[in-house]
């Protein structure tokens, strides 16, 4: 009989994890989300729980914005990191994309500071493309570093002729990351967009990475394909989809959950190594695109 490996075990691989963004600072590669976190006062302690079970694992990059809970989840995000060194911490937040010209964006992010209890953001992300000119966008963002209130910033929800664009505007090169869904049962961005931020320097941040738990995409976490590996690594089924998106070059994967048990076996996914034969296996029954597909959104 074969041991089962307990998955509480407190000993992940989350710390040597990490990218190297065109500043030649690093990133953490696999981090918290929080979206629909802080909403529900009644889970507050639970959802500050998990979030810390995560930091001490070191998942130490915690996502969130401005939208998620009109605030709600930068204040817990701002509350769950009391206690922890500031510096050890990689804090993105998201400006909606009204927000995100010279008339709003300082005290956007000036509110988000202020939620999340922090006097920087490493990453700042414009949440999706708007009616605002991204060269204004640009230059807005690039003045927040210069003040020294971001020390990143990037995009979300960029295909791939947003990105294009993005590069013919001054300084749109600076980009650092693009923050798209991407999960093994949504491969689209394999065939042309995550080359293309591959070539140029460009992390890609993948969101919904359990596919919502498998709900974004019935039946993955059951299939034959996911089980079977699953199975070899001694691993769950989620655990092999976190692995699978880590076992991509330049990519950032951002697991939401307001369970610490659920956080601790995300974690867990640092420890697994999935083999070009795993990768054969999974792709067999989740293959990689053929041809261009519109850019997955939720
Ligand atoms: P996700 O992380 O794929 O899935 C979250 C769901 O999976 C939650 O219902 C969670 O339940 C469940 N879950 C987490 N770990 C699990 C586990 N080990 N076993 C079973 N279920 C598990 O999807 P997401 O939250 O939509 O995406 C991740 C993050 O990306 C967000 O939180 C947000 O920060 C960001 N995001 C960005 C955009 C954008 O437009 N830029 C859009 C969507 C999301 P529990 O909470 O009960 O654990």
């Amino acid at each position: 009989m074969t041991e089962k490996k307990d998955h509480s075990v407190i000993k992940t691989g989350c710390e040597a994890l990490t990218a190297c963004l065109p500043d030649h600072s690093s990133i953490p590669r696999l981090g918290l989300g929080t979206w629909h976190m802080g909403e529900n006062p009644q889970i507050e302690e639970q959802e500050i729980s998990a979030l810390q079970a995560g930091i001490k694992l070191g998942m130490t990059l915690i996502d969130t914005a401005e939208m998620y809970g009109n605030g709600r989840s930068e204040q817990l995000v701002g509350k769950s990191i009391q206690g922890f060194n500031r510096e050890k911490l990689y804090l993105v937040s998201k400006v909606y994309p009204h927000n995100a010209g010279r008339k709003n964006i300082f005290n956007s992010c000036e509110n988000s500071l202020k939620r999340m209890n922090t006097d920087y953001l490493d990453l700042y992300l414009l949440h999706w493309r708007g009616g605002v000119p991204l060269s204004e966008t640009v230059a807005c963002m690039e003045q927040l570093k210069a003040d020294g209130k971001i020390r990143n910033w990037g995009v979300s929800n960029f295909d791939i002729d947003d990105m294009k664009e993005l590069w013919n505007v001054p300084s749109g090169n600076k980009c650092a990351v693009n923050q798209v869904l991407y999960h093994l049962g949504s491969r689209g961005i394999e065939f042309s967009l995550l080359p293309w931020l591959q070539e140029h320097g460009v992390q890609t941040m993948a969101y919904c990475p359990t596919a919502q738990g498998g709900t974004l995409r019935r039946g993955l976490l059951t299939s034959k394909a996911v089980l079977e590996i699953a199975k070899i690594h001694d691993a769950t089924p989620v655990q092999i989809l976190l692995s699978f998106l880590l076992y991509q070059k330049d990519t950032l994967v951002i697991p939401k959950s307001s369970t610490a048990a659920h956080t601790i076996e995300n974690a867990g996914a640092s420890l697994i190594q999935l083999t070009q034969d795993d990768i054969f296996c999974l792709s067999r029954e989740f293959p990689a695109p053929t041809r261009k597909t519109h850019l997955d959104l939720l």
